[in-house]
C-alpha cells in the first residue's frame, strides 16, 4: 500500500489512492464503477460507506460557506448587501457540494485504506475482478 500522503495527494487529483490510475471508480462527475477499473479495489469497502463522503461533503461545504461569508461581510461591512449576498451563498450551497462530490469519494476512499488496510481477501477480489473485467458494465 503506498503511504497516507500519497493517497491522499492522489484522492485530490481524483485518482485511485490505491494505484494512482486514472481510470478508477468514477464513471463520470455523479457517477462510479465498482471497483476502480485498473487495481479493481472496491470504493464500497464495507456497509455505510457512503456516509463518509457525505459527511466530508457536508464538511466542505459548511466550512467554503463560512470562509465565504466571512469574507463577503468583511469586505462590504458596514453596507451588507443582504440580498446578494444571501443568493449567493444559497447558489454556493448548490455548487459547492456538486463540484466537491467525486472528490469526496476518493478522499474518503483514502482515509478509508489508511485507517483500515485492506486484507488479503480483499485484494484477491480486486485481482479476480479486474481478470473478469465483470463491474465495468461491459
Ligand atoms: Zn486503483
Amino acid at each position: 500500500m503506498p503511504s497516507t500522503v500519497t493517497m491522499f495527494r492522489r484522492a485530490a487529483l481524483l485518482t485511485c489512492p490505491r494505484c494512482g490510475s486514472r481510470r478508477t471508480f468514477i464513471k463520470h462527475w455523479l457517477g462510479r464503477y465498482e471497483r476502480c477499473r485498473t487495481c479493481g479495489i472496491a470504493w464500497h469497502r464495507e456497509h455505510g460507506f457512503e456516509l463518509g463522503p457525505i459527511a466530508l461533503n457536508v464538511v466542505i461545504t459548511f466550512a467554503s460557506l463560512a470562509v465565504g461569508m466571512t469574507v463577503a461581510f468583511v469586505a462590504t461591512a458596514p453596507n451588507f448587501p443582504a440580498v446578494a449576498l444571501t443568493l449567493g451563498m444559497v447558489a454556493a450551497a448548490i455548487v459547492i457540494p456538486l463540484l466537491a462530490y467525486p472528490f469526496t469519494f476518493t478522499l474518503w476512499l483514502a482515509f478509508d485504506l489508511a485507517s483500515h488496510k485492506p486484507e488479503q481477501r480483499e485484494l484477491e477480489e480486486a485481482a479476480a475482478a479486474i481478470a473478469a473485467k465483470s463491474f465495468q458494465g461491459a
